[in-house]
């Protein structure tokens, strides 16, 4: 796709969600009372309202959708297991264009007919499961929806049924590592040669760790179950210069999180997403809570000629802000797993306290580290290997204690 080709496809794309929604939503109706919202470009949305998570939460169970109960044929939730779930209808055409998009991404990853793919992340409202099933299942390739938890027996079916791809959340992998580990088996032995990881942010040190430890190719795979779930937003691309936004689908900002100011180029931000090819409940200027940065809107030196995102940091919500110091857990992260450490936990109180497996000897380093690379001087404790819980799905690694 040329870069004219996107632009007016985006053009047009945003102009027909815009009139869609307001004809078909009272909730949009209510929010362009007053907007000449017909004259909106690309260029100028940002003159539109944002859509807040609390906005979703408030229109449960489906007050945003665009479409009667008849033409829903789907149904996925976000957010945790406290508070109002956030719901996000699908229509035939969403669950295609889900499909669709993680198709591009199994092009980019050189995924076909002949892989066995193993699908980890689990199958029910959490999105995970379901994404990479679409397209797995379009491909006919050799699906394994084993869904979450029991890592050996997860393993046993890698060996016996030779996956080649792993769909996981980012820091499951190491957990399968360290199981395979006790079980006589090296990781690098498996068969797995691709894994396609997200659901949370994992930094380039944890992607050294797993690609050395089992010897296979990594991709970052965002997604947003507002946007529509796992991978339809974009895809890491294949030279790792950061994650590829699909632009036809989405047009994407990056904002002061406090003051809402569009950010240029290179600032870091929340970034907001309008769907501009979806159904039911496409969102206008929604407020992700993701932290990243544009790197580039020009064509990438892989032939993409989609944008480019850095990779995502953490979630405004993770935010630790302490002795003046704003962090996120991505960032302890980054600098264990620099000295090899995959098991961690961050409290969060009156003071930091860094609690991780491994050698006691390597306290000072980190101690180093912290106060360099992120200005903090947290407690730092080393504990025995296996002190901590261990997670199979999305790691809880941050513990607000006050
Ligand atoms: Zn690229």
């Amino acid at each position: 796709m040329s870069r004219k080709e996107i632009e007016e496809i985006k053009q047009k794309r945003l102009r027909h969600t815009l009139k869609y929604v307001y004809e078909s939503s009272e909730f949009y109706r209510r929010k362009f009372n007053g907007i000449d919202f017909d004259k909106i470009t690309p260029e100028t949305i940002s003159k539109l309202p944002f859509t807040t998570k609390q906005e979703l939460r408030d229109a449960y169970p489906l007050k945003i959708c665009c479409v009667p109960k008849g033409r829903i044929v789907r149904i996925q939730m976000s957010g945790g297991t406290t508070g109002q779930p956030v719901i996000v209808p699908y229509t035939r055409r969403d669950v295609e264009q889900w499909k669709e998009m993680m198709l591009r991404a199994f092009e980019i990853a050189g995924i076909t007919q002949k892989d066995v793919i193993q699908i980890t992340p689990a199958f029910g409202l959490w999105n995970g499961g379901f994404g990479f099933h679409f397209a797995a299942d379009a491909i006919n390739a050799f699906v394994i929806p084993i869904g979450a938890g029991n890592t050996r027996n997860q393993i046993r079916f890698m060996i016996d049924f030779g996956t080649t791809v792993l769909c996981a959340t980012a820091s499951y992998p190491m957990r399968i590592a360290e199981v395979a580990e006790e079980l006589g088996i090296k990781p690098a032995e498996l068969p797995v040669e691709k894994m396609l990881l997200g659901a949370e942010p994992w930094s380039d040190e944890m992607r050294n760790r797993i690609e050395e430890t089992f010897e296979a190719r990594t991709y970052d795979i965002p997604g947003l179950t507002e946007m529509g779930g796992v991978g339809t937003v974009g895809f890491e691309c294949p030279l790792r210069r950061g994650l590829h936004m699909w632009e036809d689908n989405y047009i994407v900002e990056v904002v002061d999180p406090k003051t809402g100011e569009v950010l240029d180029e290179g600032e870091e931000g929340e970034i907001v997403y309008t769907a501009i090819n979806r159904e039911a409940m496409p969102l206008i200027r929604y407020r992700s809570g993701e932290i990243s940065e544009i790197v580039s809107k020009e064509r990438c030196e892989c032939g993409i000629e989609h944008m480019t995102l850095r990779r995502i940091k953490g979630r405004t919500d993770d935010m630790i802000i302490h002795s003046g110091a704003k962090f996120y857990p991505s960032d302890v992260e980054r600098i264990l797993a620099g000295y090899g450490i995959t098991q961690y936990k961050i409290e969060v109180g009156s003071k930091v306290r860094v609690l991780f497996e491994g050698d006691s000897r390597l306290i000072s380093k980190i101690a180093k580290d912290f106060r360099e690379f992120i200005g903090i001087n947290p407690e730092i404790v080393a504990l025995q290997k296996g002190a901590l819980e261990r997670f199979e799905g999305k790691a809880k690694r941050v513990v607000r204690t006050w």
